[in-house]
């Protein structure tokens, strides 16, 4: 089966990823990535901004210049919060406008900002006008300096009623929060949701039930197999096992859905 990854980071440069990644047993480089998606058939990846500590757009330059190199790799560009004046929004349109990125992201839990802080407010309106995902951490954060009160998924209610035009994907289900997260997709046309990162701070095989569970619960009470994206968080799990966690997860009869047309659709990506 053909894949798309809608959840991985590609800034090789930024240390503490390549370390994390060492420490799961991933190598995290360049040849790495084009190995593990040829042996995965991972048609298509969305390569998300890996050091929230940058300015906007952060590290658009790396993304694009990936995407140049590889064109199964989709940019999107994450939103720091202290840098959100007319420059950096002007900047972001630009990069909408070139269609050189496909969605934008924010880290909230890893800043201690809400996604229904009004500094966000325009990029959410730009998105929405040039219909573009903005991708939103949701649940626990990877290390314990973080504020999970800011990504506790209930929040982006608010900004999902506000803000109709614009499609919210909820990255991590809100793991683990699934519950809220199930109703914010079911309640809410324009919110979706992404399945990675599920297996960082619990690799024990014991817990593929629980996060089956889990998936299987949001996905039948929202009724919306339509609005789930598989992701990995590549490189904070190897790809290979992750696809086997997932598919165990998700209904067989969804499969083509959630590994493929979902993210192809809502992204726009264009693969065959
Ligand atoms: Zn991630």
């Amino acid at each position: 089966m053909r894949i798309i990854d809608a959840h991985i980071h590609t800034n090789f440069a930024y240390e503490s990823a390549g370390v994390h990644a060492r420490e799961l047993g991933v190598t995290f480089s360049w040849e790495a990535l084009q190995k593990e998606m040829k042996e995965n058939n991972i048609a298509g990846a969305l390569i998300i901004t890996t050091d929230h500590h940058a300015p906007t757009p952060a590290e658009s330059d790396i993304l694009i210049g990936q995407r140049e190199k590889d064109p199964r790799l989709f940019p999107i560009c994450s939103i720091h919060p202290d840098y959100t004046d007319k420059r950096h929004l002007t900047a972001i349109e630009l990069l909408l406008k070139k269609k050189a990125i496909f969605g934008i992201k924010i880290f909230p839990g890893y800043h201690p900002v809400y996604p229904s802080d009004k500094r966000f407010f325009p990029f959410y309106e730009l998105a929405g006008k040039y219909g573009v995902p903005v991708i939103i951490h949701t649940g626990d954060t990877f290390g314990s300096d973080n504020l999970v009160k800011y990504s506790h998924p209930l929040d982006v209610d608010e900004i999902a009623v506000k803000f109709r035009k614009t499609i919210f994907i909820l990255a991590h289900l809100g793991n683990p929060w699934v519950r809220d997260a199930a109703e914010l997709v079911y309640k809410n046309e324009n919110v979706y949701a992404d399945l990675s990162a599920f297996c960082i701070s619990h690799p024990e095989h014991n817990e593929v039930k629980r996060i089956a569970d889990d998936i299987k619960f949001a996905i039948s009470y929202s009724a919306r197999p339509d609005k789930f994206l598989y992701g990995s968080d590549w490189p904070l799990t190897s790809m290979k096992p992750y696809i086997n966690v997932i598919k165990r997860a998700v209904p067989k009869k969804f499969h083509q859905q959630i590994f493929f047309d979902n993210a192809n659709r809502v992204f726009k990506l264009g693969l065959q």
